[in-house]
């Protein structure tokens, strides 16, 4: 009959996790296709930076809200 053994040491996770992770872990959605990250190529998407500025035509966003949208700064 093995025994369970109760000494297991929980898995280490390295210092560097977080740093290692790949850009393409950055979350984009169609709701919001711009990440908090600003060095990441998102936010020269012209196809979603097209479909902001159609919200601006559509009255859905004002300007500001447009740019601070494409920056990442509305998350
Ligand atoms: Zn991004």
């Amino acid at each position: 009959m093995p025994i369970l053994d109760c000494h297991q040491v929980p898995a280490q996770v390295p210092d560097n996790f977080a740093s290692v992770l790949p850009v393409e872990d950055v979350e984009h959605t169609p709701l919001q296709p711009f990440c908090w990250d600003g060095t990441c190529d998102c936010h020269e998407d012209d196809e979603a930076i097209a479909a902001v500025y159609q919200a601006v035509e559509d009255g859905l966003l004002t300007p500001d809200e447009a740019t601070d949208f494409v920056l990442g700064r509305l998350l």
